[in-house]
């Protein structure tokens, strides 16, 4: 080899070296929202007049899952986190609504009262969302329709129907960014199963913003809780839960963790920890908010 190709064959071997040795990447805008403590100025007021819709899962005579030794249920449970997320998206500026306060809620006279009062015609939002995503034809469009009719009623519990319902009768009072309902997870027979998990559905006209929505509560989780697994699962229309596919505006359910897991069901009924999972799903919530 003579000089000038030694040289030059130096030259590459430094340059190589010097492009491997970059700086560590810049912390994306993400990242440095959920490191920051607090909220900016500018942040601040980008999320105010901001809506969005929380949903505690079943209540009433609906108690969900239960926890060893046959208390809490899931019910209260579900309460406890969604008020606390509430408390924490209003101090932050956001408005936040809730489908039911575990008082009362709206049964199928109130919904069609309310419907009209509103001129809102569900069915007819039904009837072109499940034309245009669920992938089903004429017969298969009315029985899913009749389905979905079937699950509005004057029983003892809010069912997810009627929350749907109902979301979308909020939407035609405050335009709403997402809906978010709230779960606690059992798996009687993997006591190991752990953690939290996220599910959208991608045959709607929101499954982006829906997967957006996840991801950054995803995040936020993984950021509070390192140690914890948290997933996004998204499933195609016929096996989606019925809360992420039938609201007119971007959803996701949450599961908050396993009531069948001996440290998921102590840290769910932990105050502290109660707490610390409003602030993660409060910020994963800002952080789609303000689009980051
Ligand atoms: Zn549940």
């Amino acid at each position: 080899m003579n000089k000038n190709k030694l040289i030059v064959l130096l030259a590459v071997v430094c340059l190589l070296f010097c492009s491997c040795q970059t700086e560590p990447a810049e912390p994306s805008e993400r990242e440095l929202f959920l490191q920051s403590n607090g909220l900016t100025v500018e942040q601040k007021s980008q999320l105010l007049g901001k809506s969005i819709l929380l949903d505690a899962g079943h209540g009433f005579a609906d108690i969900g899952c239960t926890f060893p030794g046959g208390a809490p249920f899931e019910r209260e449970i579900t309460l406890i986190l969604t008020q606390k997320i509430k408390a924490v998206l209003e101090s932050d500026g956001i408005a936040v609504w809730l489908t039911h306060d575990g008082e009362t809620f709206l049964s199928r006279d109130g919904l069609e009262q309310l419907a009209e009062t509103l001129g809102y015609d569900m069915d007819a939002y039904l009837q072109n969302l499940i034309t245009s995503h669920s992938g089903r034809e004429g017969e298969e469009v009315q029985n899913t329709l009749t389905a979905f009719w079937a699950g509005v009623n004057d029983d003892e519990t809010f069912d997810t129907f009627e929350r749907c319902f109902y979301a979308n009768l909020c939407g035609r009072q405050q335009p709403m960014s997402l809906y978010v309902s709230v779960h606690v997870n059992a798996s009687v027979n993997n006591p190991l199963a752990s953690g939290f998990d996220l599910f959208t559905c991608s045959d709607t006209p929101y499954d982006g913003k829906s997967r957006g929505a996840a991801d950054a509560v995803k995040d936020a989780l993984k950021h509070g809780f390192a140690d914890t697994n948290a997933r996004v699962k998204t499933y195609g229309w016929d096996d989606a839960y019925v809360v992420t596919k039938y609201p007119d505006m971007p959803s996701v359910l949450v599961e908050s963790g396993f009531s069948t897991n001996e440290t998921d069901a102590a840290n769910l009924q932990n105050e502290a920890w109660q707490d610390a999972f409003a602030r993660a799903v409060a910020d994963g919530i800002e952080l789609y908010l303000l689009g980051y």
